[in-house]
């Protein structure tokens, strides 16, 4: 049913699809939704923020074109879901999340699943640790009024970057840079709703 729905709204890559159907979403919502775990909606999680809608999950992850040997940097982690899918598809996931407890959740998570090649960092992703290097893609989960020169120059040629793009407390646009030999190419493709990103680390837990 769960790939079927997605099929339905357009996802084609049978890898992405198959990722989908493997990773267990139930165990990245909270307790009382995970009757809900495989409804095509978002649901929240602690500290006021959401797991993704399925649909978007696996949208954003077929737009990076993933492959085996790539270095992905993820920016909100909330639950640890896309990171989890995003794991499945590349070499490493670098994963930063502002909320201490979020991120102590999701590296738990992770480790249960055995999903070994995910690093979690309690940190700031308008800020990445310069001794993080350069990724051969990035997904930015949280909304964005626009993306930092710094975040794209971290690209690897021929990287990919995406990331929900405008006004907080209302729709964004998905937004898809790609590092060409020039430059960057920039394509706008859905309207999205995320969560807004924040600068700093959260005072709270
Ligand atoms: N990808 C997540 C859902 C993301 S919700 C999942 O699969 O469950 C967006 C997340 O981005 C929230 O947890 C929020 O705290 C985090 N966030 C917002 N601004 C941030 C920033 N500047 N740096 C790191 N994380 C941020």
């Amino acid at each position: 049913m769960f790939q079927l729905t997605l099929r339905r709204r357009g996802i084609s890559d049978q890898a992405v699809l198959r990722t989908m159907e493997e990773v267990p979403r139930e165990v990245f919502v909270e307790l009382r939704d995970r009757a809900d775990a495989y409804r095509d909606s978002a649901l929240a999680i602690a500290c006021g923020q959401t797991i993704s809608q399925p649909f978007v999950v696996a949208y954003m992850t077929e737009q990076l074109q993933l492959q085996k040997g790539h270095r992905v940097l993820e920016i909100g982690t909330g639950s640890g879901y896309q990171a989890a899918i995003l794991s499945r598809l590349s070499k490493q996931v670098l994963t930063i999340e502002r909320y201490r407890t979020l991120a102590e959740g999701a590296r738990k998570r992770l480790e249960k699943l055995g999903y070994f090649n995910i690093e979690v960092l309690v940190g700031d992703g308008f800020d990445v640790p310069a001794g993080a290097g350069d990724f051969d893609r990035i997904m930015v989960t949280a909304a964005m009024e626009q993306i930092p020169d710094a975040l794209i120059r971290r690209l690897e040629p021929g990287g990919i970057l995406i990331a929900p793009v405008g006004p907080h407390q209302a729709v964004q646009t998905l937004v898809r840079v790609v590092r060409t030999g020039s430059g960057f190419d920039r394509k706008e493709l859905v309207d999205v709703r995320f969560v807004p990103a924040l600068p700093g680390i959260a005072r709270e837990l």
